[in-house]
């Protein structure tokens, strides 16, 4: 892969007024930092298709890019894998005071494509970010992982818990 220039000249692009042109771009993304943790984005060097379309008032774009990303799941801390797709979008107005309309990625006719890309990738993390959906966490008494744990090996010497009986009573409704 060639190495991935981050930013876009915008003037070298020469669009004139209504027209647009679509890029596929080498992008490098840093690890992702959430919540204190850091995840990996793995490949780091993605594919990115951007569309940029010039109008007469500024410049349009549209960031696209597949994500796969590594890390901790949030309750069992096993390493989990997620795979999202990137689909940003930005304007980038001339002479307004809108913020809405004044891309924080654009300066000078240059749009700074690896902070938008790692920007967008960090919102493209859900909230939740687990192994599986119904990831059963943490034995609270001896700490390993109750995925696919006998429920019974994690009764341990305390109170019993009312739920693995309940388990226990369907197990035999089942036989
Ligand atoms: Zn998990
Ligand atoms: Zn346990």
């Amino acid at each position: 892969m060639a190495h991935a220039s981050s930013i876009i000249d915008l003037a070298r692009l020469s669009l004139s007024y209504g027209e647009g042109r679509r890029l596929d771009l080498p992008v490098r993304l840093e690890p992702l930092e959430l919540g204190g943790q850091s995840y990996a984005v793995s490949p780091a060097g993605v594919d990115a298709c951007l569309d940029v379309s010039r109008h007469s008032s500024g410049y349009a774009f549209r960031l696209r890019f597949p994500l796969r990303i590594e890390g901790p799941c949030m309750r069992c801390l096993q390493p989990a894998g997620m795979e999202a797709e990137v689909d940003a979008r930005e304007v980038a107005q001339e002479g307004t005071d809108d913020e809405e309309l004044l891309s924080p990625y654009v300066a000078e006719d240059e749009l700074d494509l690896g902070r938008w890309a790692h920007d967008a990738a960090v919102l493209a993390i859900p909230t939740r970010f687990l192994c599986r959906q119904d990831c059963a966490g943490l034995c609270p008494v001896c700490g390993e992982s109750l995925n696919d744990a006998d429920p019974s090996d994690h009764e341990h010497d305390t109170t019993p818990d009312p739920r693995w009986a309940k388990l226990e009573e369907l197990k035999l409704e089942e036989q």
